[in-house]
């Protein structure tokens, strides 16, 4: 294992040691989301990792934060209930004013002020952001805005929500990505506003997200209008990198629990993990997770070295969400019966770690970014 940011690590797996599975599986069932693990990680300030010190942040590099939620999701615990805030903040870090800057970071460091919601989804417009319809019209000093957002996670456990509208119609651009925008919506007790869970195979907290003639104030548009699409992409090689530490951090519970548990396990007079069939997936899966974690390293440090690094986050992201799956697959396998129990852990966690094949990018869209951006193969869209 690459395992840099050791106090970190120590930190992390000290904090989680107080959320055990028990806490987990009791919030699962409820599809409840988990408030005392958040406030735990916020009060630690590691959700405020990667915010310069400058802003109350800990001003860390990426590397510390994949560490942080590669140590949460091996513990056992689920880093999705929170990890937007670490990375969707850098929207306006890297293109918001000096004002807006300062408005929002420092509360967004001490835990204040949530944003931990990201908006860009519609019904029809998933993996083609350019397809989105939800409106922003510019009236005066406001944008007011009209439509609709789905699988907008967090939503009701956060202040803010980083939206991307349609600011000009799209066949009145140049470019089918331009003319949409960026918004820093502030949900709370906004007017025409409404958030409606939306229940799914894991609890994350996700909801769809209605838009009456939300106003928004000017002034909480970041950076360009008709720009957004660009300042969005700018952060998706972070979030892919960050949520390939947390398959990483899956693979590695997967791997430990069904060794542990192949070993303890008797069946026809000794343990199942002494038959080759039982050994050779999860060591498989184990080597599939050593490589993903080999590409997710170099993601990161053509990230901290300021080179390009779309490949790089991409191929992570795709070969620790295989490898998470496979592990999760062996692990369940070498579980018998017991993998289907709610008590063990495994299956949460296998229906956890199977939703990063489809979001925030899905496997197919990560293999048409390297066939197109990398092999230069035609384009397909
Ligand atoms: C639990 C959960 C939480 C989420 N949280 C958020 C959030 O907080 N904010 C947000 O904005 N979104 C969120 N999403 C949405 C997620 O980003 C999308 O589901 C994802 O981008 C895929 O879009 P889609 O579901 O519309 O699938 P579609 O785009 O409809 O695709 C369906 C399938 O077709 C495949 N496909 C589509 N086009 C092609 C093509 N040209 N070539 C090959 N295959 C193709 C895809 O790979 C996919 O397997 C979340 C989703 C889930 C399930």
């Amino acid at each position: 294992m690459i395992a840099r940011h050791a106090e970190i690590r120590a930190s992390v797996q000290a904090l989680c040691r107080d959320f055990p599975g028990s806490y987990w599986r009791d919030r699962d069932r409820a599809r409840e989301y988990p408030t005392a693990f958040v406030k735990a990680l916020t009060d630690s300030g590691m959700l405020a990792a990667l915010i310069p010190e400058e802003y109350g942040g800990a001003g860390l590099p990426l590397s510390a934060a994949a560490a942080i939620l590669e140590e949460i999701h091996a513990s056992g615990a689920n880093g999705a209930a929170c990890h937007a805030q670490m990375y969707t903040m850098g929207t306006i870090l890297r293109h918001g004013s000096p004002a807006q800057k300062q408005r929002y970071l420092p509360g967004i460091a001490s835990g204040t002020l949530r944003l931990q919601a990201f908006g860009v989804t519609e019904p029809d417009a998933g993996s083609d952001t350019s397809a989105i319809r939800t409106t922003a019209e510019r009236r005066g000093d406001v944008y007011v805005v009209n439509g609709q957002k789905v699988w907008t996670s967090r939503a009701e456990h956060s202040d803010l929500m980083l939206l991307l509208a349609r600011t000009a119609p799209k066949d009145a651009t140049a470019k089918k990505t331009d003319g949409l925008s960026v918004f820093v919506l502030d949900m709370r007790g906004a007017k025409g506003l409404a958030v409606k869970p939306l229940r799914a195979m894991l609890n994350h907290a996700t909801t769809e997200v209605f838009f009456d003639n939300v106003e928004i104030p000017a002034e909480n548009r970041i950076g360009e209008e008709g720009k957004g699409f660009r300042y969005i992409l700018d952060g998706m090689n972070a979030e892919r990198i960050l949520i390939a530490a947390e398959c990483i951090g899956d693979a590695r519970w997967f791997v430990d629990t069904a060794s542990a548990y192949a070993t303890s396990r008797i069946v026809f007079g000794r343990p199942i993990g002494q038959n080759q069939g039982v050994q050779f997936p999860i060591a498989k899966a184990y080597a599939a997770m050593r490589s993903a974690e080999l590409m997710v390293h170099e993601a990161i440090r053509r990230y901290e070295a300021g080179e390009a690094c779309g490949a790089e986050a991409n191929m992570a992201k795709m070969l620790a969400a295989d490898a998470s799956w496979q592990a999760g697959e062996a692990c369940l396998q070498t579980h018998g019966g017991f993998g289907f129990a709610e008590e063990y852990d495994v299956e949460r966690k296998f229906r956890e770690t199977r939703l990063y094949q489809v979001a925030p990018v899905s496997t197919n869209l990560v293999l048409s970014y390297i066939a197109e951006h990398v092999l230069g193969l035609p384009r397909s869209f």
